[in-house]
């Protein structure tokens, strides 16, 4: 217990009631004026304030063996062999798909046109794979993450 003085009719009569530790105000009626007004609580103890610490650090993520699969945490070299093979396949099919397009319109009859379709799919997707893995291995460059 505390005592104190009313603001409002100036009796020292004034009980501040316990109001643990936690609060930074209690509230307080007057005897005598039936005035409430809040106080600051002599009791109260403010948090210990958390301190943190930031380090500028290369993001190495080490996932370990619990780590996320999926091709945005794939390993570097794996997206360095995808990216590479990716590109070695798609180029070394240009002349198979550019001859094969080239006798599906020189043949009498010709053999069904998805034939050349689907290997100029083909073609496409391993380099679209492969420009996927170049863009991340540059963004992971760029943000400086390595996995
Ligand atoms: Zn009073």
């Amino acid at each position: 217990m505390s005592s104190g003085k009313c603001p409002n009719c100036g009796a020292s009569t004034l009980t501040i009631p316990y109001g643990g530790s936690s609060q930074r105000e209690v509230v307080v009626s007057c005897t005598y004026c039936n005035s409430r007004f809040s106080v600051n609580n002599p009791y109260y103890q403010p948090p210990v304030q958390e301190v943190r610490h930031t380090y500028n650090t290369t993001n190495y993520i080490n996932y370990g063996p619990d780590r996320p699969r999926g091709w945005r945490y794939a390993r570097d070299r794996e997206h360095k062999f995808a990216k590479i093979a990716g590109y070695v396949i798609a180029i070394l099919m240009i002349p198979f798909v550019l001859g094969i397009w080239i006798g599906y319109f020189l043949m009498a009859e010709p053999y069904p046109v998805f034939l050349p379709i689907g290997f100029t799919g083909f073609m496409l997707l391993f380099y679209l794979l492969a420009s996927a893995s170049d863009r991340e291995l540059k963004r992971r460059k760029r943000e400086g993450i390595s996995y």
